[in-house]
């Protein structure tokens, strides 16, 4: 059983704690331990399972669009991320996929965008996709070639955008596109493109070593409706990076559940594994071992709550974000890979819990800002306060 003390640490509220005590018992009866063979429709059932309890209200922000609070609550969702990546990653992403996807929408959206995309979402009746990346932009954002130009009150949309999540199951995906009011990541704007619109299509879907919706996508001639337009013209690199600021955050803490899940399966391994006479548990190398994951744990939990803390007190959060992100994610690979040491050869048969918690880190440390982006920024920020 999970250590729970850190839910009275002074970043929660009361609300926090019955949040993460309910939401655990629902996962529990709930969501299943493995993955499927069919990831797509797991994940729509997920989508639909959390909609259906609730938890979905959590992912938006707005009460009149069936949010649970008028804005986004940093820590509720870093909460949900955490326990739900706990009992199963592909659950803790159709969660955070909600809400990465329609974030530009809360943060941004008019009450017309909000009105016709947020109560869906929210229910689980719609499902959502945020669509930055490029074959030649990932890291570097502001190379983006996907270009919008106006068109009477249309923008018409060329171009393509890789590794997108939801992609080929999403109803609606916020696009990120040039369109060129300034050079560079002053240039770009956000619009909400629906799945059935002419011009759109799915071009390839992409297998990687934790299953889920992955897909490049292809835009020819696609024409959307100036309305469909998330924010000011040129103001897009701005809704991309606001919206990161919540959901970065919330990264760190899925990588926390996974890295909880680990300690425990490890602690209870350890305690029943006989070997030479007594228990793993009672060797010093494995104590060592032990001590050192937990505080890798606790060091990702204090950081995560801080910036998820700061943010909904207000605060920018960009190097305490990018602190949370690079320290949970790559403290859970670590945490993780002393697990599957402990189990020994179970520790890779396909399907055991921590075998697929050592493919499920693996892609945290490299999607909403590599490691290496991440100690930029905070370095960039050091010298901008220094
Ligand atoms: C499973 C998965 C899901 C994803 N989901 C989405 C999604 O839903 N929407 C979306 O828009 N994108 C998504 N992405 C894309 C993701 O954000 C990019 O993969 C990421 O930004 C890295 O871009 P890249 O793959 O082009 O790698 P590159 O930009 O080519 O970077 C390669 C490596 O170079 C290193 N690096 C980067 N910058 C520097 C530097 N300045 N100095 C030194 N080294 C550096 C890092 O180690 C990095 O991993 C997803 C990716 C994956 C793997």
């Amino acid at each position: 059983m999970a250590d729970k003390s850190y839910l009275g640490w002074p970043f929660f509220e009361q609300r926090h704690a019955v949040l993460e005590r309910d939401l655990d018992a629902w996962a529990a009866e709930h969501v299943r331990d493995a993955h499927g063979s069919d990831t797509d429709a797991q994940c729509r059932s997920l989508v639909r399972a959390l909609g259906d309890a609730g938890w979905l209200r959590h992912a938006i922000g707005g009460t009149a669009y069936g949010g649970a609070l008028d804005a986004i609550d940093t820590r509720a969702i870093c909460l949900i991320r955490e326990t739900l990546a706990r009992h199963n990653g592909l659950a803790d992403f159709a969660f955070a996929m909600q809400g990465l996807g329609s974030g530009a929408i809360s943060l941004f959206g008019s009450d017309a965008s909000k009105q016709a995309y947020l109560p869906r979402v929210a229910k689980g009746e719609a499902i959502a996709a945020f669509a930055l990346s490029e074959p030649q932009a990932g890291s570097d954002v502001a190379a983006m070639q996907c270009a919008a130009v106006p068109d009477g009150d249309h923008y018409v949309l060329n171009g393509e955008k890789t590794w997108i999540s939801n992609g080929g199951i999403a109803d609606f995906y916020v696009v990120f596109a040039r369109t060129g009011e300034q050079p560079g990541a002053r240039g770009i704007s956000a619009f909400i493109v629906d799945k059935d619109t002419p011009g759109f299509a799915i071009a390839e879907r992409i297998n990687v070593i934790a299953p889920h919706p992955l897909a490049r996508l292809e835009f020819s001639n696609c024409r959307i409706p100036s309305s469909q337009r998330l924010g000011e013209a040129g103001q897009g690199f701005k809704v991309a990076m606001a919206t990161l600021d919540v959901f970065r955050t919330s990264v760190a803490a899925a990588a926390l559940g996974f890295a909880r899940r680990a300690l425990d399966e490890a602690l209870a391994h350890a305690q029943s594994r006989k070997m030479f006479g007594q228990a793993l548990a009672d060797f010093q190398l494995t104590q060592a071992k032990l001590a050192q994951m937990a505080t890798g744990v606790d060091s990702s939990a204090l950081l995560t709550y801080r910036a998820a803390w700061q943010r909904d007190q207000g605060q920018i959060v960009t190097k305490e974000a990018a602190m949370a992100k690079m320290t949970a994610t790559e403290t859970a690979q670590q945490v993780i890979d002393a697990a599957v040491q402990m189990f020994g050869g179970m520790g890779v048969v396909s399907e055991h819990p921590v075998e697929r918690l050592y493919r499920e880190i693996r892609a945290l440390r490299i999607y909403e800002g590599a490691t290496e982006v991440q100690q930029l920024i905070i370095a960039r920020e050091l010298l901008r306060e220094g």
